[in-house]
């Protein structure tokens, strides 16, 4: 367990940041369905256009994917006491590496 991080405020951070994903999710979604009721009356141009949206859209729900895998694997470091530490070469990730993004899993020499 770290003693030079406050976890409490990095588990928080993460918390707040899943919650806020899951609710972007659930708006896209909604007007993913909305691009699909609109393409049956609108024009071939348009309907492009409904499409490159509909593909942004599914873009936007991967990374959204994967960054919600990042905290989730986070929050499950903090509770079997395994955060702060690099997933790869078990030494401590850097504090402020951990300030800037709390669901980074390496430190910084492993990342590179
Ligand atoms: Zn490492």
């Amino acid at each position: 367990m770290r003693d030079d991080v406050d976890i409490t405020a990095l588990k928080a951070e993460l918390e707040m940041r899943l919650r806020e994903l899951e609710a972007l999710r659930e708006r896209s979604a909604e007007s993913r369905d909305a691009v699909e009721l609109d393409q049956t009356r609108q024009g071939r141009v348009s309907r492009q256009d409904a499409l490159m949206q509909q593909e942004m859209a599914k873009e936007a729900e991967r990374r959204r994917a994967t960054e919600m895998q990042r905290i989730t694997s986070a929050l499950k470091r903090i509770e079997s006491d395994d955060y702060g530490y690099c997933v790869k070469c078990d030494e401590e990730i850097a504090a402020k590496r951990l300030a800037l993004d709390p669901a980074i899993l390496t430190c910084i020499a492993c990342a590179r």
